[in-house]
């Protein structure tokens, strides 16, 4: 029988590295926490005409990377259902903000989520076909303020305080803005006007895009077509003066907070409902997949779904990625898992009993602790022992009596005897000769 495997573009996540997404996602809850958001937790697959209609059909998401089936009907009263695996978090957030009147408190809505997206790509490194996200979205009612520039720039200045505490270094904030649906409306006919003497030298998927989305040419990564799209108007000549001002002063409170940014006249960001202010946070360590998150305003989704007027601001980075980059960052130094503090080595099975009690008096006091068995020979206790905790403490016969246990430390190879009563104490206190653990 052939050997069951995960499927192509998934995987499975192990200790150590599990250690290290829990604390990207215990770092991104403690910021969010700080700024107001609370936490939305969405169902994993919504109905198709939720994407369809909210990340838009001509996208390379919905046209080509969906996961969809037919939910059979189980009555004949019911009808087949079209049901799709989320490829995104945005449109079932704002599905959820309006099935639920959030709107009503006529208070700002600020959400985070964390968890698995699904597109059917062509999995590479940090591409891959399930992968999780950590979004934020801020939305609300225009009377909650919601079209603010100051939201946009509290987001920003946000996703760099997460990165700076996730202690990804040297990440570029990349910043534009799309304008109205009017502004790009009137960019996509005059872009169709400047491709129309060039296109013909360009790549076959510009060529389909100058048709059908001129816009997304600006996304195109032909090394041949870059001095092509360089050289074509730019979307920020096409802004009304309502969008100029909103971006100048997204501009301006990043500037006030120091927050540094790159204007990036070419980021154009592949879904539908954006609005005016569009970003990317790159890396470089990341090669092709350079970035680490997306996002932007899109204050006619809502509406595009059905529901009220609910400007927002959202973003999505991709945790896949930040683990990437940190364990890249991390390598060489600290392990992801520390060692236990403590190994306990029953020595012989008439101990174990004693063994777990004593473990769970130590556990119950914070100690992390790794539970031996009296099974082993004492060479193996310590070997193993060695391999997963920073101390071995022996309980023996005598020890069980006179209630003296005998604790060695790995890393100064010291051997000292410990009353019971203070071995949690002794346990927890550092390596005192500063090794690196
Ligand atoms: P890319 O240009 O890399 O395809 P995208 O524009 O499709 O990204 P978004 O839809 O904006 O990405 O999603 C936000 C973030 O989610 C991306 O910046 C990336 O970090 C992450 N991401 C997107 N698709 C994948 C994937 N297939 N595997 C892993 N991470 C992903
Ligand atoms: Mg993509």
């Amino acid at each position: 029988m052939s050997t069951l495997k995960a499927v192509r573009g998934t995987r499975d996540l192990l200790p150590p590295e599990t250690a290290l997404w829990n604390r990207i996602e215990s770092t991104a809850r403690s910021v969010f926490a700080r700024y107001n958001f609370g936490e939305i937790r969405t169902p994993v697959f919504e109905d198709t005409a939720l994407f369809a209609r909210g990340v838009g059909e001509e996208t390379d998401i919905v046209s080509k990377e969906m996961y969809t089936w037919e939910d059979r009907a189980r009555a004949q009263s019911e009808k087949n259902l079209s049901l799709t695996l989320r490829p995104e978090n945005t449109a079932g957030v704002v599905r959820a903000y309006i099935e639920h009147q959030l709107g009503e408190t006529g208070q700002l809505q600020k959400l985070y989520y964390i968890g698995p997206q699904f597109r059917r790509e062509r999995p590479q490194k940090g591409r891959y076909r399930q992968f999780s996200q950590i979004g934020a979205e801020v939305i609300g009612p225009p009377s909650s303020g919601s079209e603010s520039p100051l939201r946009d720039a509290e987001v920003l200045e946000m996703l760099a305080t997460l990165l700076d505490e996730l202690g990804i270094t040297g990440w570029t904030l990349h910043i534009n803005s799309v304008g109205s649906a009017a502004d790009r409306a009137r960019y996509n006919e005059t872009l169709r006007a400047a491709l129309a003497p060039v296109v013909g030298q360009m790549c076959e998927d510009c060529q389909r895009r100058a048709v059908t989305n001129p816009l997304r040419v600006l996304d195109c990564k032909v090394p041949a077509d870059q001095h092509l799209i360089d050289a074509l108007p730019k979307i920020s000549d096409s802004l009304d003066e309502e969008s100029q001002k909103h971006f100048a002063a997204v501009t301006a409170a990043l500037d006030s907070a120091a927050v540094p940014y790159t204007r990036n006249h070419r980021l154009v960001r592949g879904l539908d409902y954006y609005t005016r202010t569009t970003f990317e946070f790159t890396h470089g360590g990341l090669g092709a997949q350079n970035a680490l998150l997306g996002g932007g305003r899109y204050d006619g989704l809502s509406e595009m779904i059905g529901g009220p007027k609910a400007p927002g601001i959202g973003f999505a980075m991709g945790e896949d990625r930040l683990v990437l980059t940190l364990l890249a960052q991390l390598e060489g130094s600290a392990p992801l898992q520390p060692k236990a503090d403590g190994y306990i080595a029953p020595l012989g099975e008439s101990l174990n009993a004693a063994a777990l009690a004593l473990a769970r008096d130590l556990r119950r006091q914070g100690l992390w602790i790794e539970l031996g068995d009296g099974a082993f020979r004492l060479k193996k206790s310590f070997e193993t022992a060695d391999k997963t905790a920073r101390q071995i403490v022996i309980l023996g016969e005598d020890e069980l009596q006179s209630g003296i246990l005998t604790v060695k430390n790995f890393s100064t190879g010291l051997q000292t005897k410990v009353p019971r009563q203070e071995l949690a104490a002794f346990l927890s206190t550092p390596p005192s000769d500063g090794a690196s653990e």
